[in-house]
């Protein structure tokens, strides 16, 4: 390998994770080589475009998974520069302070994190910041203290859905202005931190890199799969992995789309602007955590068509898709799901990282290997995870800058 090959940070993923502690590494000045293995995602027509997206899958990633039973299925997973932010729904919530401790499910226990909500809190507030998230602290009662407020305010709720608002309020709920990472400002451009070296060689191709430092964010599932493959003869089981855990305690939230059909019209288009915490803890028929309410991005009949042909059509058999979708309020329901050891992700078939890693997200076994992606979460919550993803990579962005020094 020649000193050109050699960098002082590799960092391979460029998602949530790669992607911002590249930014937060940047002014180091130190050299640093993003390995990515998707393209920049095409800004065309088809970027918003129902059938493409949603019912051909153009972006989805071209390649097969097994499940337990041997069934092969496509992911959901994108692989391009930025990883699944260039797809996400950008809520950008933060894990709530009870998350970090361990909370008493109805069937086991989640596992507290080796971080405390306060530990993490002034990275959540820079999080925040840099992806500009709009919202308002004080809004949710479920969540923790903030620093800070967000440097931009909520986006604000079309007609069908601040009336939606007032109808949960008359429940005695307490709906808010779900905290979204959206740039509403003309003429800005989204930060953009990355720049990649692609392996243009083909496939089958191999180029060889060095460093003194090796980040690994290639999401949960390709970290696991990236380090287990990696397996020589002073590290049979894989990278990181002397205590066999690379690849178990997978978690993906317990999650479902619901379509209400509303008898009035819904003609909101951004539809992702509500979300309830009610029940998040608990309720008063329910001594366990139940999760997260928010609203999903406003479906259209090419989606019902494409995603849910059989039980639509068979619920509302003289309705046509359009007229479904014209009255459609669709929401996301978020539970938790508990890491268990044999949900895991193995390298023929279909997980974490835990233990693995220290609190620093530093491998036991290797000395100059991080892993800063979702794949860390010693439990997960029932907030979406990226924000927390994000806040910790500049935390560990820190660690690696205070050792480069
Ligand atoms: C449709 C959709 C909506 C979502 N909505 C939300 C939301 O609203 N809020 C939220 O918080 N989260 C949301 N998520 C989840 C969120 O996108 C992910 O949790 C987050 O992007 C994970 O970050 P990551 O860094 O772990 O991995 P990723 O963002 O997946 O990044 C991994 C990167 O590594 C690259 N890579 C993989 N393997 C290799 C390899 N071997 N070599 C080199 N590069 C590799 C990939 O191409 C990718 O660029 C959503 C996800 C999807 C798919």
């Amino acid at each position: 390998m020649t000193d050109a090959q050699h960098y002082d940070v590799i960092v391979v993923g460029t998602g949530a994770g790669g992607g911002t502690i590249a930014h937060r590494l940047a002014p180091t000045g130190k050299r640093i080589l993003l390995l990515e293995r998707g393209d920049y995602l095409p800004r065309e027509r088809d970027n918003w475009d129902s059938t493409a997206v949603f019912v051909k899958g153009k972006y989805r990633a071209p390649e097969f998974w097994f499940d337990k039973h041997g069934n092969q299925f496509p992911p959901e997973v994108n692989y391009y520069v930025g990883g699944n932010t260039k797809f996400y729904g950008a809520a950008l919530f933060r894990m709530r302070p009870e998350d970090f401790g361990e909370l008493r499910h109805h069937d086991a226990i989640s596992p507290a994190w080796p971080l405390s909500y306060e530990e993490l809190e002034p990275y959540y507030t820079q999080a925040e910041h840099l992806y500009l998230v709009h919202g308002l602290h004080g809004e949710d009662a479920t969540e923790g203290p903030a620093s800070a407020q967000y440097a931009y305010p909520p986006v604000q709720h079309e007609p069908r859905i601040q009336q939606l608002g007032h109808d949960l309020e008359k429940q005695g709920l307490h709906p808010f202005r779900l905290p979204i990472g959206v740039n509403l400002t003309p003429g800005r451009s989204v930060t953009s931190v990355v720049a990649t070296v692609g392996d243009r060689g083909g496939e089958g191709s191999t180029a060889e890199f060095g460093a003194d430092i090796v980040v690994v964010a290639c999401g949960a599932v390709n970290s696991a799969v990236l380090l287990l493959r990696s397996a020589n003869d002073r590290h049979p089981r894989g990278l990181a992995n002397s205590s066999d855990v690379v690849g178990r305690n997978y978690m993906r939230h317990n999650n479902l789309a619901l379509m209400a059909v509303s008898k009035e019209p819904n003609d909101t288009r951004f539809q992702k602007t509500l979300a309830v915490h009610d029940w998040y803890l608990g309720s008063d028929d329910w001594e366990f955590p139940l999760g997260g309410i928010q609203m999903l991005g406003k479906s259209d009949s090419e989606q019902i068509h494409g995603e849910a042909p059989r039980w639509a059509g068979a619920a509302c058999p003289d309705m046509p898709f359009e007229v479904l979708a014209h009255h459609a309020v669709d929401f996301w329901l978020c539970g938790e799901d508990l890491p268990t050891p044999d949900n895991r992700v193995t390298l023929d078939r279909d997980g974490g990282i835990h233990l693995a890693l220290d609190v620093d997200c530093k491998a036991h076994d290797l000395d100059n290997l991080y892993v800063v992606d979702t794949s860390f979460f010693p439990s997960i919550g029932a907030v979406n995870p990226s924000l927390t993803a994000i806040a910790n990579a500049l935390r560990v962005g820190d660690r690696i800058a205070d050792r480069l020094r």
